[in-house]
């Protein structure tokens, strides 16, 4: 039969010696492997009580942005839905109402903003596609669910807390972005 690659291996079928019937070296051998390891750092970590530094370029799970006053950065231009290569993000659109200058910092504002999480590559282009600084990815992953509806995430479970009205956790999901000059 012809060979499709040259990776073929002869199979040694030479009959076992007594120390290979004995089996006792190959079992010495695997357990100093085996104990060696014992004493080298460990690479895992007891979480979630303790966590690891995630790296300064992280991408996790968006953040619907607001401004300084608290008014929602987003325009509903929908850039960042066509850059998204997954197809994960929906909105409507809605208009601006008198008396509503103080919620929506643009004419028009996302009514409803959703991003499917199973469907998201944390690839960062709704971001980059974004001219009011109105999506970014933080610092934080997506938590596990048992049921896939709980991976739509809508507005309310993107928006930042507000600026005035709940400053620590405003700063806390702004993470390093805090440390950075906001486009506006
Ligand atoms: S990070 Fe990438 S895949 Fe996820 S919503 Fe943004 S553009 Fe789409
Ligand atoms: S998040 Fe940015 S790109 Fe997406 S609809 Fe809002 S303003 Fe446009």
């Amino acid at each position: 039969m012809q060979a499709l690659t040259n990776k073929a291996k002869q199979v040694d079928r030479a009959a076992m010696s007594f120390m290979e019937k004995m089996y006792l070296p190959a079992i010495i051998k695997g357990m100093s492997i085996t104990f060696s390891h014992i004493f080298k750092k460990k690479p895992t970590i007891n979480y979630p009580e303790k966590t690891r530094p995630f790296s300064p370029v992280f991408r996790g799970m968006q953040i619907l942005n607001r401004d300084a006053e608290g008014r929602e950065n987003c325009t509903a231009c929908g850039l960042c839905a066509v850059a998204c290569p997954a197809e994960a993000i929906t909105m409507e659109a809605a208009e601006r109402q008198t008396g509503e200058e103080n919620l929506y910092r643009e004419e028009k504002y996302a009514a409803k903003y959703e991003i499917n999480m199973l469907r998201c590559i944390f690839c960062g282009l709704c971001e980059e596609a974004c001219p009011k600084d109105a999506i970014y990815l933080s610092e934080t992953f997506t938590p596990a669910d048992y049921q896939r509806k709980q991976f739509i995430y809508s507005k309310n479970d993107l928006l930042i807390p507000h600026p005035q009205e709940n400053p620590e956790a405003y700063k806390k999901a702004l993470g390093n972005r805090a440390n950075k000059t906001t486009v506006n």
